[in-house]
């Protein structure tokens, strides 16, 4: 369960604040207001606990046996993000397998709230696996642009500010290279409405202001704008919020589960909406709860213990910073594991466990056979932190690179058609096995 989320700590902080250990949060707190590993006895803040939180969350780690699962239904290699626990934990995503296997109706659901504007490399990962896993699937894709939540969570944002992030932070996502057949993007506030809005006002009917309490850290002085938000983000993972896809026949749409890809800071919103849908029928047909597989963070520059954020400036590689940012921003802050002196590291190696250049490229470095050499290599000694930081330098360099030039081509027409409220079309698996 989330806890120690107090709503003073959701005012946007300068970096020190926000990475410095906070005198009361010496626990490892993960939520969707923050994220920041267990401060240790030395004062430092540890890495991010992940085999922790899925015993605290109670979800489950993603195996080898349901990865070759995968890989048998879909004929997909896992991506390196499966492969390398960077996608780590899921809920029910053997449920979204079996609906697969059969051929049945399911959909992919994930999001961005738009706080700037420009999305960062650590918002690129959940997009980049969904896209994946919409290849994979051939199934459809609906994207929530929390812009209303990036208001009311926000002590300086005003409306206008955030519908022109959400339209800029619209161009970041399609750039990553969704196809429009298969694709919704939409706005809360200009979606809100019809069987959405119904379906908003049929979770928040079943989520008291104690349950919102225990789950999300809300107390007597929260705006009620923030109380009611997860009853918006958890509405997105019923189909029937989406009759333009899926149909208005109510009694079939409620059955088609979801499956969210999503950063681990998200499962309280969606905990929340799995316990609504067990509770709810439509005419005697169970509403389905919604499938999760959950990624790890990114690390902000300034170390594994936290996320990168778009709301800490400093902590961030944006999609849009030039080849000579990302170079200034990695020799500066990006937090070494390497040794005080040249000799010390030359006798005793760097740690990768907390070096970030060596994170991001587990992020970004696909090939296997590379990122193990240099990971021997730097425990070793032998690389050293200048070095493996100009390899980190180059190939973030490239992959911002690659998204520019897909981003300049997306304008405004093609986010029009991608938020138009339309039908899609999708296959799915072209050989069910019927039962
Ligand atoms: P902000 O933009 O204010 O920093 P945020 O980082 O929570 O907020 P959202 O737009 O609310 O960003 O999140 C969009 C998706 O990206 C969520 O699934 C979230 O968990 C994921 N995400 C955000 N930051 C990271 C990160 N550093 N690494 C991996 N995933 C991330």
């Amino acid at each position: 369960m989330a806890t120690n989320i107090n709503a003073e700590a959701l005012k946007e902080s300068p970096i020190p604040d926000a990475i410095a250990p906070q005198p009361q949060q010496s626990k490892q707190t993960v939520d969707p207001y923050n994220v920041s590993g267990e401060i240790g006895e030395d004062g430092v803040m540890k890495a991010i606990d992940y085999k922790k939180l899925v015993e605290e969350f109670g979800t489950k780690l993603i195996d080898d046996e349901l990865l070759a699962r995968f890989e048998r239904l879909t004929g997909k290699r896992p991506h390196h993000f499966l492969r390398r626990g960077i996608v780590f934990s899921h809920r029910d995503f053997e449920i979204i397998l079996d609906r697969y296997e059969r051929g049945e109706p399911f959909f992919l659901y994930t999001g961005r709230g738009p706080s700037s504007d420009s999305v960062h490399v650590g918002h690129t990962i959940p997009f980049e696996f969904t896209k994946w896993l919409q290849d994979a699937f051939d199934v459809p894709l609906v994207i929530m642009m929390t812009d209303d939540e990036k208001y009311l969570f926000s002590e300086k944002r005003s409306i206008r500010e955030v519908q022109g992030y959400c339209n800029s932070n619209a161009k970041d996502i399609i750039a990553i290279g969704f196809d429009p057949k298969k694709t919704f993007i939409f706005s809360d506030y200009q979606f809100m409405g019809g069987a959405f809005y119904e379906n908003v006002t049929r979770l928040s009917k079943h989520i008291t202001l104690n349950q919102a309490r225990a789950i999300f850290g809300f107390d007597g002085s929260t705006n009620i704008g923030k109380i009611h938000f997860g009853a918006i983000q958890g509405a997105s993972s019923w189909a029937s919020s989406f009759p333009h896809i899926f149909g208005d026949n109510e009694k079939e749409t409620v059955a088609i589960p979801c499956l969210i890809p999503c950063a681990i800071d998200q499962d309280p919103y969606f905990r929340m909406t799995r316990d609504v849908s067990a509770r709810l029928n439509y005419e005697g047909t169970k509403y389905a709860k919604p499938s999760l597989i959950h990624s790890s963070f990114l690390p902000a520059l300034q170390g594994p213990g936290t996320k990168m954020s778009a709301s800490i400036d400093e902590s961030a590689i944006f999609m849009r910073d030039t080849p000579n940012q990302i170079k200034n921003k990695i020799n500066k802050y990006a937090f070494s594991g390497g040794k005080v002196s040249q000799e010390e590291h030359r006798a005793e190696g760097g740690n990768t466990e907390v070096d970030v250049a060596y994170q991001y490229l587990k992020f970004f470095l696909e090939d296997d056979e590379e990122l193990e050499k240099i990971k021997v290599s730097y425990e070793k000694g032998d690389l050293l932190t200048g070095e493996i930081k100009a390899i980190c330098i180059k190939h973030l360099q490239e992959y911002v690179a690659a998204f520019q030039e897909r981003r300049a081509k997306v304008d405004d027409e093609a986010v029009k058609l991608f938020m138009q409220t339309r039908p899609l079309s999708w296959v799915g698996n072209p050989n069910p096995t019927r039962t």
